[in-house]
């Protein structure tokens, strides 16, 4: 298969291997392996729940975290390596191309196809139903089913 050449970030462009500019919708949280900007760890770190928060601290709703917040946040991540740079692509699109977790367009939905399909990009929603992100590696694993 050929190998795909590595991309800049479609959201702030810096280069494969490079941290994202402040705010970029692309990074990762290091902690919870989501979208870093809509991420609830660094509400959920303080003690606050992200879904109240316009009841129970008004401030931080309407200011965002303060700097307390973040520093607690940026320590946490610190201890498991530091943010998550860029890596060229998708974060999970590593575990879905050990799996050969691929989708392809049909219509205006995706459907499941093998690797080498016309048009397949990894996917990474099944990731959500089938594999966490793992903060100690840094990557997202497949979640093991409990047996019963
Ligand atoms: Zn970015
Ligand atoms: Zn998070």
């Amino acid at each position: 298969m050929k190998q795909r050449a590595p991309k800049k970030c479609h959201d702030c462009d810096v280069p494969p291997g490079r941290f994202h500019q402040f705010g970029c919708d692309v990074e990762t949280c290091a902690l919870c392996g989501e979208q870093l900007i809509t991420c609830p760890c660094v509400y959920t770190l303080s003690g606050l729940d992200p879904e109240r928060l316009h009841e129970d601290h008004p401030d931080v709703y309407c200011r965002g975290p303060n700097a307390t917040m973040r520093a607690r946040y940026a320590r946490e991540v610190a201890k498991y390596g530091g943010r998550v740079p860029w890596s060229g692509d998708s974060t999970g699109s590593d575990l879905c191309a050990e799996l050969g977790w691929y989708v392809r367009p049909v219509g205006s939905s995706f459907v499941r196809c093998k690797p080498d399909a016309p048009g397949a990009v990894p996917d990474v929603e099944r990731l959500s139903e089938r594999a966490r992100w793992d903060p100690a590696l840094r990557r997202y694993v497949v979640r093991l089913r409990l047996v019963r």
